[in-house]
């Protein structure tokens, strides 16, 4: 500012001093110092926005972010872990568990589906981050929505093996007399000359040779829909409705122990050996029908002999001999 200026004076045709007014000149220093300022914190601004300086706040609020960061990197790790045992669980849930109950597998498509429709990450669009939060966020939903596949899978499975299970119960699959009181196994199921004709006929049920009074067993679980001597041949029987098509058939009894509409489990004690009717020795005529058609009660029995009794069974059912009817 102390640059001196001039003027031409063309009275005296010479150069004289312009002397500034002295407000002029403290204004024009004060002038120089507001735009020295301005500039300055325009500097410092631009400066700041570059990244070059950070305050000590943004410093904070980065390694904030990259503690975030390393925090979303490990629940992604642990959600690893997760979808692997979900995927053991589901693998075992198709190939044992719905294959053994003879249920459908469940497509994996399904299992893995995610969210259609909607946009459900549209709050979370936007940010630096959103690519990784959006990620992260949507694997956990599909983790989320596997489980609760999962979870209703498990639920029809105890179901299924409920219904197996009274299935299992209610099947005549035990032997109707204890081993140890069988005489000898009389007759099995098939072609056998008749005892009173001794004409060939075809036997629909097995004998099991035992003294009268031997107690005989429902062979499965079921309710008793007969207990009497109207049957022409069977003499004293009891039939057993089993459900699921079953019924089971104990005949030429000498007596109950069960009345018509009882409930009966496995292994009770319904009747005792006898010989009333079309018999010819004190012995247990046993059919067990399937869906109206009396089929070989031998198939039943793997609940209730040990395979050498079984084979000795088969030996002896198999005999075409005289049956006891
Ligand atoms: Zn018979």
């Amino acid at each position: 500012m102390s640059k001196v200026k001039y003027y031409y004076d063309p009275d005296t045709l010479s150069y004289r001093k312009i002397e500034p007014e002295k407000s002029k000149r403290y204004r024009n220093i004060a002038f120089f110092f507001l735009g020295s300022f301005l500039f300055g914190l325009l500097g410092l601004i631009l400066l700041l926005n570059t990244n070059i300086i950070n305050t000590p706040r943004e410093l904070s609020l980065q390694r904030e972010v990259k503690n975030y960061e390393l925090q979303f990197e490990l629940l992604n790790k642990k959600m690893e872990q997760i979808e692997d045992v979900l995927a053991n669980i589901e693998d075992r849930d198709n190939n044992i568990y719905r294959l053994y109950f003879e249920a459908n597998p469940i497509p994996e498509e399904q299992r893995r589906a995610g969210f259609g429709g909607i946009n459900r990450y549209k709050s979370l669009e936007g940010f630096n981050n959103s690519e990784m939060v959006i990620a992260t966020t949507q694997r956990l939903d599909i983790i989320k929505k596997q489980m609760a596949i999962q979870s209703k899978s498990l639920d029809e499975i105890t179901k299924l093996a409920e219904e197996k299970e009274k299935l299992l119960m209610s099947i005549p699959a035990i032997q109707p007399i204890n081993n140890e009181d069988l005489t000898r196994m009389a007759s099995g199921y098939g072609w056998r000359s008749d005892p009173f004709t001794k004409a060939r006929k075809m036997h629909y049920g097995m004998d099991f040779t035992a003294p009268k009074g031997t107690p005989i067993y429902a062979s499965g679980n079921g309710e008793v829909t007969r207990a009497d001597n109207n049957s022409s041949g069977y003499g004293k029987h009891i039939r057993i409705d089993h459900g699921y098509g079953y019924i089971s058939l104990y005949g030429h009894l000498s007596n109950y122990n069960v009345k018509v509409g009882q409930k009966v489990k496995r292994g009770d004690l319904i009747g005792f050996v006898g010989s009333t009717g079309r018999s010819e020795a004190p012995h247990l005529h046993y059919e067990v029908w399937k869906d109206g058609d009396r089929i070989n009660p031998i198939n039943f029995y793997y609940g209730s002999l040990s395979p050498e009794e079984f084979e000795n069974m088969l030996k002896y059912a198999n005999q075409e001999n005289q049956s006891l009817d």
